[in-house]
């Protein structure tokens, strides 16, 4: 592929067209997700509970930072049978802005592994190649 036609090259546009499609997929996915001093604040207040509970029941340490999810602690996270994060409006600012993630779109290989586990991504994608080609083809008119 040449280096212009990267679809990393394209992240805005492609990024603009991006709807979740409710997979649950990044939130099942093994990793970890850390939560800062303001994400504890809205989720505890959202759960309707106390900070100090919060931290009780939903915080582990890893080196020294808060994580609500790791492989082994809590590996689904607030993902609810209907696949849906239970607490969604106060979300860490992580979830919120995946997968406008650098580390996603550093690299073609990273994007391609990110649209292969997420339908949104991949459905984002599509769209942006048919807009494309529409475009050209109306050029070659
Ligand atoms: S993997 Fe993509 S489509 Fe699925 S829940 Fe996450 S953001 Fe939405
Ligand atoms: S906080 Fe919600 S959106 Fe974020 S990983 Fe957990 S379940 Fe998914």
């Amino acid at each position: 592929m040449m280096k212009q036609n990267k679809l990393i090259n394209f992240r805005k546009e492609i990024l603009n067209n991006f709807k979740c499609q409710k997979s649950g997929n990044c939130c099942k996915c093994p990793g970890t997700v850390y939560v800062n001093k303001e994400d504890k604040l809205n989720i505890s207040k959202d759960l309707n509970i106390s900070l100090t509970e919060f931290n009780q029941k939903y915080i582990y340490q890893d080196n020294g930072w808060d994580c609500i999810s790791t492989s082994r602690f809590r590996p689904r996270c607030f993902l609810n049978e209907s696949n849906n994060c239970s607490v969604y409006q106060s979300r860490p600012k992580s979830c919120k802005t995946y997968p406008n993630w650098e580390s996603i779109w550093e690299s073609e290989d990273s994007l391609n592994n990110e649209i292969a586990q997420c339908p949104g991504l991949k459905l984002a994608v599509k769209k942006y190649q048919d807009i494309n080609q529409k475009k050209s083809n109306n050029k070659n008119f």
